[in-house]
């Protein structure tokens, strides 16, 4: 029997590095609550993003309650259905009603065209996602959110280490969220941060990730708890170490991909965006039955007969998913309805061997044929 091959990998630091980072915490027995790691994450991650506004967290989604909170929105946010459910939820769990806004078909991030019609007196916010690292309309969405007075808040979740025009995907909008964890580009085992415009958030931010408190005697928000540990930070360190040879090997992996599979008809491959470095997060392709002679749903168990686990990522979408779907949200987003039927994403980890990517490249052609 052929090795199973997962649709996604944690990238690792040797275990030595990581026992050396590690050692420090058993001299300091700082574990969490801002420690020496904590802090030394925060300015690796300032340079290598040119931003100076971070903030850590214990992980991506809340990361996003905690700038809810802090900007005290309400009303109806403006959000993509093509995404990972923690996007929406972060908006439902604090009270929002999202307000579901189409895509565009080469990119998949936010239709900027269809985002006005969406605003009403009610809109507090604007929350689009730059999925699979792919960079939305910056732009555009910021000449909207001005006119209207709305916040911006990127789900960056995908964009760890991705450069428009030189500068990194954590520079754009008021806000924009990171996650870190262990499928991410760049991971803390579980982990996120807020990277933002306005330095003032700092102190709100950094007290809403505990409990609210100010100082001994004072608490000021009623917060809850979303901490980065030490040990959480320590892995960033590691890891942040190797981040540009690991964008480097999944740069390879997808021109493998890319020779590979280009050209074959009715499968359609995300485009490359001008001006955009890519960190080559994920390898979303589209099968269009009609041109192709084969279903997305045929294609995935087709490769998990060969043990290759691909993901419909996204499928359904959010606003399809039971926990939505009767609650009155509006779901009229045609585009990204036919994307989440076509689309699946392939294996892509930094260290997904050429082998294997031809592997896979040969049972998708079986396939087909
Ligand atoms: C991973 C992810 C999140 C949530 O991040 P966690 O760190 O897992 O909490 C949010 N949005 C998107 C698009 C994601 O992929």
């Amino acid at each position: 029997m052929k090795d199973p091959i997962y649709v996604t990998r944690p990238s690792m630091p040797e275990l030595t590095e990581y026992i050396d980072e590690i050692k420090d915490i058993w001299a300091s027995r700082r574990l969490t609550n801002k420690g020496p790691k904590h802090q030394e994450l925060e300015n690796l991650l300032k340079e290598y993003t040119g931003n100076a506004n971070v903030s850590l967290y214990t992980n991506g989604h809340m990361a996003l309650e905690s700038v809810i909170e802090a900007l005290e929105l309400s009303g109806e946010v403006i959000t993509s259905p093509f995404t990972f459910v923690s996007t929406t939820h972060a908006l439902v769990r604090k009270g929002l009603k999202p307000v579901f806004c189409d895509i565009n078909p080469d990119f998949y991030t936010m239709d900027a065209n269809k985002i006005e019609d969406l605003v009403t007196e009610k809109t507090s916010a604007i929350l689009p996602v730059h999925v699979y690292g792919s960079i939305c309309d910056v732009d555009a969405i910021k000449n909207i959110a001005d006119k209207y007075k709305l916040k911006i808040i990127y789900d960056a979740a995908h964009s760890f280490g991705v450069k428009v025009e030189g500068i990194d995907a954590g520079n754009f909008g008021d806000f924009s969220m990171y996650s870190f964890h262990s499928t991410k580009v760049f991971n803390t085992i579980e982990g996120g941060a807020l990277f933002y415009s306005d330095g003032r958030m700092k102190d709100r931010l950094d007290s809403i990730a505990n409990f609210g408190i100010r100082d001994e005697e004072n608490v000021d928000y009623v917060s809850g708890n979303a901490k980065m540990s030490e040990f959480q930070a320590a892995m960033g360190i590691c890891n942040l170490r190797h981040i540009d040879g690991q964008i480097c090997a999944r740069k390879d992996i997808y021109n493998r991909y890319k020779e590979n599979l280009d050209g074959l008809k009715g499968v359609v491959l995300k485009e490359d965006q001008v001006g955009v470095q890519s960190n080559y997060a994920y390898f979303p392709v589209l099968f269009k039955e009609d041109l192709c002679g084969i279903s997305r749903d045929e294609v995935y168990d087709g490769l998990a007969k060969e043990h290759i686990y691909a993901r419909k990522y996204f499928y359904p979408l959010v606003s399809r998913m039971p926990c939505y779907s009767q609650r009155g949200f509006n779901s009229d987003t045609p585009v990204a309805e036919y994307i989440s039927k076509e689309v699946l994403c392939l294996p892509m980890y930094a260290d997904l061997s050429n082998s294997d990517v031809d592997r896979i490249c040969m049972a998708i052609r079986n396939l087909l044929d």
